[in-house]
C-alpha cells in the first residue's frame, strides 16, 4: 500500500470521518511508526485544521 492511501485515511482521521474500508486504523497506526513522511504529513494536517477552526466564523 502506498503512503497516498495512507494519507487518505489520515486525513479523514483529523476531519474525525471514517477511514476508507481498504485501511484499517492498525494499519494507519503500523504505517505512521515506520514512515516519518506520513507522520509529517499528519502532524501538518492537524495543524492546518486547527487554524481553520480558529478562523471559522462564528
Ligand atoms: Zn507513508
Amino acid at each position: 500500500m502506498h503512503c497516498s492511501e495512507f494519507r487518505t485515511a489520515i486525513s479523514a482521521r483529523v476531519d474525525g470521518e471514517e477511514l476508507p474500508p481498504e485501511v484499517s486504523g492498525a494499519a494507519l497506526d503500523a504505517h505512521l511508526l515506520s514512515c516519518s513522511a506520513c507522520r509529517d504529513w499528519g502532524r501538518r494536517a492537524r495543524r492546518l485544521k486547527t487554524l481553520a477552526a480558529g478562523l471559522r466564523p462564528v
